[in-house]
């Protein structure tokens, strides 16, 4: 049979690169123990909670889910306090940000905006659908990791239909002030007024101050903005795929009637409504968080490391001038046991980023970094 025809824009996609699982260290060095610290993963685990309401719902697992997770979609508005009309539940946050391309950016037509480096997704997705991607670096110049707002406007013009912004940032942790988020909008809807601004919050909980962080929680909405958060990081079930996003109820409505009927399955969704309610467990993972960002951040530095602040689960670092190469480093860790994150796939191969473990994590990491940083170069 001859070649199957698949799509140029697939046929130039190279392979997503996620953080390396415990089981791909695990084989490759024949280590019993690997601590991962790659992924941005709550270092408390699963919410006690959530794992109760999926046993308890897994016999059910023969059911369709009810159409357009009513009980969560509710519950998330009331956290919120918005429409329920407003909210999207999705296969992860990454389900929603696929099909924000799809409903609203057509193909060779219209372009998305969004930052060099940002999180890999919206520019691999706009290009698996055919989508035209304009990035401007971050900051120019000045290596903070700070958004350059006026350099990222510059880019969008009437065929623009989605800018995208992660607040705080991923990979640096960077966060910017809610009322230059907001300025953003209104001068995006000067500009392009079809465009939507898409705020990624994955991470906004874990600031040290959420209420003053974050633009959601502000409760003033513009009304081109679409805000997404996740049950990834600080709900702890990133293995489950649970996602929403609070959007304009028009978006809203194209949304629910494009996404797949049963993306979420009714675990997630059962493990989300339990995951919501574990207040207990929510503020323990927030508390570890910050405290063990804290003594990462102090630890690094002690071992003359440059850290950006962070305002969320993890930190992105550089090593002293004159210690091994970040991807060395990189490596020596992997022989320890331990996975933290390289940024050669956000073009940053000098960076690394590690995420806060817990208590014993945090300290396993510091101790093998000292080793490392304190070895004689050969
Ligand atoms: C982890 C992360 C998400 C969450 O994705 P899910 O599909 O919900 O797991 C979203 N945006 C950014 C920037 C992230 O780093």
């Amino acid at each position: 049979m001859s070649q199957p025809s698949v799509r140029p824009e697939i046929r130039r996609l190279a392979p997503y690169s996620p953080g390396l699982s415990i089981a791909d260290i695990r084989q490759q060095y024949g280590l019993p123990q690997v601590i991962k610290m790659a992924s941005n993963e709550n270092p408390l685990g699963a919410s006690p909670l959530a794992q109760e309401a999926i046993r308890r719902h897994a016999p059910f697992a023969f059911r369709y889910p009810q159409g357009g997770n009513p009980r969560l979609a509710g519950a998330l508005a009331d956290l919120h306090n918005v429409d329920q009309n407003r909210i999207a539940v999705g296969n992860g946050s990454d389900e929603i940000i696929d099909l924000l391309i799809r409903l609203l950016v057509e193909p060779g037509r219209h372009a998305v905006v969004c930052f060099d480096p940002c999180f890999s997704l919206y520019p691999i997705q706009a290009g698996i659908n055919g989508v035209r991607v304009r990035r401007c670096p971050i900051n120019a110049g000045q290596n903070d990791f700070s958004f350059d707002f006026d350099a990222l406007l510059g880019l969008a013009d009437g065929d623009t239909r989605l800018v995208f912004i992660t607040s705080p940032d991923n990979p640096s942790g960077y966060c910017p002030p809610p009322e230059a988020v907001a300025d953003l909008s209104e001068r995006l809807a000067g500009i392009a007024p079809r465009c939507l601004l898409v705020v990624d919050e994955a991470y906004v909980d874990f600031a040290d101050d959420e209420k003053a962080s974050s633009l959601l929680a502000s409760g003033v909405l513009p009304e081109n903005v679409v805000f997404l958060r996740t049950f990834s990081k600080s709900y702890g079930l990133a293995g489950l795929r649970l996602g929403y996003g609070v959007l304009p109820r028009s978006v809203a409505e194209y949304y629910w009637r494009a996404r797949l009927p049963f993306s979420v399955n009714i675990l997630a969704e059962e493990a989300g409504l339990a995951a919501l309610a574990d207040t207990a467990f929510r503020r323990a993972t927030l508390a570890t968080v910050r405290e063990g960002r804290r003594v990462l951040a102090r630890g690094l530095r002690e071992l003359r490391c440059k850290v950006w602040p962070s305002s969320a689960n993890f930190l992105l670092f550089q090593l002293p001038p004159g210690a091994v190469p970040a991807r060395a480093c990189f490596e020596a860790l992997l022989e320890k046991g331990i996975i933290i994150r390289s940024l050669k796939s956000y073009n940053l191969p000098e960076h690394l980023r590690v995420s806060v473990g817990n208590p014993r994590e945090n300290a396993a990491f510091l101790t093998a970094m000292r080793d490392i940083l304190d070895r004689p170069r050969s």
